[in-house]
């Protein structure tokens, strides 16, 4: 099997893969409202947004980046829209194709307790409502997220916002889900990455590029998966194989392991990720790791920082910690 097949492998297996450095990526609306402006005029009418029948009228102004997300979703397909209006009078809003009916409706009946989910673990300190897109095909999935490279359609989910200048809240943060994701992740997977992506959103404002993917991607996979009734072994499969064969991890995953690279095995890293975060909460309890995460998502940390960090927040070194988590996992993965 070539490192190319086993990374096409893994990704299938997986059902779902996402950008890598997801909230690194900053979305300039601007342009893709820009390109707008070569459609005729009729394209451009906005349409009133249908409250569906269940939702209440929504006490708060909706999300300001619709109108331009309607519009470019519009010179795809046709857009249907599911509101959904929480009891605190937030506004969550789906917006897809009628060929991703069943995933629009899917998201949004999901879409109240995902809030209420990531809420619940980060706190109020974010905008406790949703964007969510569901494209119709790659083009619209490259256009949504303005991603000018090359979209790969094995990508089932991203996380993007407008820029903005700290401290200023990120602004216009949407989930963008690709046509397939629903098909390739089943109701589980499409469930778990939307509080994947969701929990990116929340943490975003608090978030510097080039923090270590252990923390971000780590912390995002034990949100998704937080509350889940499957095992360690179901959560981290290859980690758990390894584990049961002897092999620990000999450090965090570093950076690079999250890279859906030839040869790299990805998927060991995101588990890893999840581990380590799991490991903190269920020893230290959600705050601290949540702490940890406010600490440790301040940009790039080498060890002498990450040693100090997890001093101050955990009271325990870095290879105390490394000790520590490379026992718990030892301990899960063989019970
Ligand atoms: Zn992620």
């Amino acid at each position: 099997m070539t490192a190319v097949t086993r990374v096409r492998n893994w990704l299938a297996a997986k059902r779902r893969f996402e950008f890598v450095a997801t909230v690194a990526m900053v979305i300039a609306l601007t342009a893709v409202g820009g390109a707008l402006v070569l459609l005729p005029k009729s394209a451009l009418q906005i349409r009133p947004v249908p409250a569906t029948a269940d939702a209440a009228v929504p006490s708060v102004p909706a999300d300001p980046q619709l109108p331009e997300l309607r519009r470019t979703m519009e010179s795809y397909a046709p857009v249907i829209t599911r509101q959904v209006c929480t009891d605190d009078g937030r506004l969550s809003v789906v917006l897809g194709h009628p060929s991703q009916r069943r995933d629009v409706d899917a998201l949004a009946a999901d879409v109240g307790a995902a809030v209420a989910s990531v809420t619940k673990l980060w706190g109020t300190d974010w905008a406790r409502h949703a964007v969510i897109a569901v494209a119709s095909d790659p083009a619209e999935f490259a256009a949504l997220t303005h991603d000018s490279g090359e979209v790969s359609d094995q990508v089932a989910a991203a996380s993007v916002s407008d820029p903005f200048v700290p401290p200023e809240k990120p602004t216009g943060q949407r989930v963008v889900f690709s046509a397939a994701a629903g098909g390739r992740l089943g109701d589980v997977g499409l469930r778990e990455t939307l509080r994947h992506e969701l929990t990116h959103v929340a943490a975003r404002a608090v978030t510097v590029d080039g923090s270590p993917q252990w923390v971000l991607e780590g912390f995002a996979e034990y949100s998704a998966h937080r509350g889940s009734e499957r095992t360690f072994a179901q959560l981290a499969p290859t980690l758990t194989a390894r584990a049961r064969a002897g092999t620990l991890p000999a450090d965090l995953p570093a950076d690079d392991a999250f890279a859906p690279t030839p040869g790299n095995d990805a998927a060991l890293a995101y588990e890893q990720g999840w581990s380590a975060n799991a490991y903190v909460a269920e020893r230290y309890g959600e705050p601290k790791l949540v702490d940890l995460y406010r600490h440790l998502a301040t940009g790039p940390q080498d060890p002498a920082a990450l040693d100090t960090v997890l001093r101050t927040t955990l009271g325990v070194g870095r290879a105390d910690f490394v000790a520590r988590w490379r026992d718990w996992i030892r301990s899960r993965a063989t019970t």
